[in-house]
């Protein structure tokens, strides 16, 4: 089992123009849980490790780009539980490695490339064969990590407490995270995903993600308006944003996710779209060791 660092609490955000937008803002720390399997990584890891216990599996193999969280958590993640790693990373080799890269193969992952053309099949039966007879038997875990298992595990970031929010937002990739929330909610309060990537495939994805684990709520959304022009782009209001926040409230947020969700959170409480009154919950999802990219 992968160890729990620190239970994640939850942190009150006070400042002068919540209070005058009548509104509660609340963080829930994910990022403290893990220092390598941070946030909702280490959730989604956590029954797919025991699944792939259960099966008898001894490597894990999954897919991600040269930046990816999950790449760096599941390298860690596969270390601390005692099985080999592998990471097919999209695109070329560059060298020297990056810090998630350079990372994960001293956690003792196995880092190899596939070109972007293979790569977009990696979810087809072919390649998968190929991997298999490259690298013998393995336990898939999809790119990001996202499957009913990390549903699962995501459902346990909500407890009660979480429960009892008017609104719970995250940031949102795959949308397994958000996924994960909504069944927890359990129909309490409204979900709001903040999608880190450009386009509005999201709520659809969303929603066959709740259909494939058989439920169907209706009290969440995808908010698609703050995504800075795509998957890992920033500018400089959106950094300047993260440096404020970081220096007012003491708490880090990384720009792939959590920090454009927070902008955009900002943002929304700015043009009055909680009602006066409104106790809302942002999840911290962690990520922070993507911050180390950019600098
Ligand atoms: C991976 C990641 C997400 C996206 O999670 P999904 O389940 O793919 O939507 C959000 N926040 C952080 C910090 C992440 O690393």
């Amino acid at each position: 089992m992968l160890t729990i660092h620190q239970e994640p609490e939850i942190q009150e955000i006070n400042n002068d123009f919540l209070d005058q937008k009548k509104i509660q803002l609340f963080v829930k720390r994910e990022d403290l849980i893990h220092p390598d399997v941070s946030g909702n990584k280490w959730r989604k890891l956590k029954y797919n490790l025991i699944q792939a216990k259960s099966e008898g599996h001894h490597t894990l193999l999954t897919f991600g780009g040269a930046y990816s969280n999950h790449i760096y958590a599941t390298a860690a993640a596969a270390k601390e539980v005692g099985f080999k790693s592998i990471g097919i990373i999209r695109g070329e080799e560059h060298l020297p490695l990056n810090h998630t890269l350079s990372f994960a193969k001293e956690q003792g992952m196995h880092i190899s490339y596939m070109d972007r053309s293979t790569y977009r099949l990696k979810k087809t039966a072919p390649i998968i064969q190929q991997l298999r007879d490259k690298y013998g038997d393995f336990y898939l875990v999809p790119e990001g990590g996202t499957n009913n298992l990390a549903i699962k595990g995501c459902e346990e970031i909500v407890d009660d407490e979480v429960r009892s929010f008017d609104y719970v937002c995250s940031a949102s990739g795959t949308g397994g995270t958000l996924s994960g929330i909504i069944v927890g909610m359990q129909g309490a309060g409204q979900v709001l995903g903040f999608s880190a990537l450009k386009g509005d495939f999201l709520q659809k994805e969303v929603g066959d993600l709740l259909k494939g684990y058989g439920v169907d709520y209706q009290n969440w959304k995808v908010n698609t308006d703050y995504h800075f022009g795509g998957y890992a782009k920033i500018n400089a209001e959106l950094m300047s944003f993260i440096h404020r926040f970081r220096e007012e409230h003491n708490l880090p947020l990384d720009p792939v996710y959590t920090g454009k969700m927070m902008f955009g959170l900002w943002a929304l409480i700015g043009m009055d779209y909680f009602e006066p009154g409104s106790k809302i919950l942002a999840i911290h999802t962690g990520g922070l060791q993507g911050l180390k990219g950019f600098e």
